[in-house]
């Protein structure tokens, strides 16, 4: 680990040392945005992405991934409707779902990918490409980039005038984040590298000269289910509801079918409270996670 690499990857201060141990989140002590420590090494994330974490034939039981294509639909379809006519480009594009909704709309769209799975999926960096982007993606990517603040930066200025930048990621000034602590699901660590509070976010695509249209604390997904997998994780038995709904190719632990039948069934029983929590959360603007919409100047 070089100390070139121990800083904050959001506001480059320099880190204090972390022994290698198990990895958590330690706010930095200069901007205070979260940071995974010890930094995840090549090698930490290459078997945190093991063929578990995304297989071909889908991640979840059920309806779920049915679920998550109609979000990607109404997410393309607000994007289409945000944007001035011109290509799209989706950082972190995952199995292409959003690119062939917003394609099925009639928008060029371009993808970004650690491993390009198909013809519009490139492993690129946004600083290798041309700017005159009507919108730019970033729906729970940029907590996973190993350099978010300059990715963040690049895509700004690589926007068309009035083009538009979509930013969706864990808050960690949530309820949830708050209540659940090392045990909330969107810490993910070691796949999240940084843990941005929404104002840490809003104030920085301000600092890029853009103009922050709209913060919402319901539209970033996952705030519901966030507070289902807390309760029951904190409950007795510590269960992991998340994986237990995932198909057997994509857990990512190996918890016995009894146990996953049981937090299956406490979060059912959870499920009002979990609303609750939700409705509570995104009421005082403190959503589980945040989706900001900022645009840039004629
Ligand atoms: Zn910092």
């Amino acid at each position: 680990m070089s100390a070139e690499a121990d800083r904050c990857p959001w506001c480059a201060a320099a880190l204090a040392p972390e022994p290698r141990t198990a990895f958590h989140v330690k706010r930095c002590r200069s901007c205070g945005v979260g940071v995974t420590r010890p930094r995840p090494s090549a090698d930490d994330l290459a078997s945190a992405y093991g063929p578990a974490y995304r297989p071909a034939d889908g991640r979840f039981l059920g309806v779920t991934d049915a679920l998550l294509r109609r979000t990607r639909g109404a997410l393309a379809r607000r994007i289409d409707a945000l944007a001035p006519p011109g290509p799209v480009l989706d950082i972190g594009a995952g199995d292409g779902t959003l690119l062939a909704a917003l394609r099925g709309r009639g928008r060029d769209a371009v993808g970004l990918e650690r491993e390009a799975t198909g013809p519009d999926i490139r492993d690129a960096d946004v600083e290798e490409l041309d700017g005159g982007w009507a919108a730019i993606v970033l729906w729970h990517s940029l907590e996973h980039l190993p350099e978010p603040s300059r990715v963040l930066a690049a895509a700004a200025t690589r926007l068309a005038p009035g083009g538009v930048l979509v930013v969706a990621v864990p808050n960690l000034d949530s309820l949830q984040a708050r209540a659940f602590g090392a045990r909330w699901l969107a810490l993910d660590v070691p796949r999240h590298i940084v843990h941005l509070p929404a104002p840490a976010l809003t104030a920085r695509l301000g600092e890029l000269g853009l103009d922050v249209e709209r913060v919402s604390h319901w539209r970033g997904g996952q705030v519901a289910f966030g507070w289902l997998h807390g309760m029951v994780a904190a409950l007795p038995g510590h269960r992991d509801l998340y994986d237990a709904l995932r198909v057997p190719a994509a857990r990512l632990s190996s918890q016995p079918p009894n146990e996953r039948r049981a937090a299956v069934a406490l979060a059912v029983l959870c499920a009002p409270a979990a609303l609750s929590g939700a409705l509570l959360e995104v009421a005082v603007k403190r959503g589980g996670s945040v989706h900001v919409e900022a645009r840039r100047g004629p």
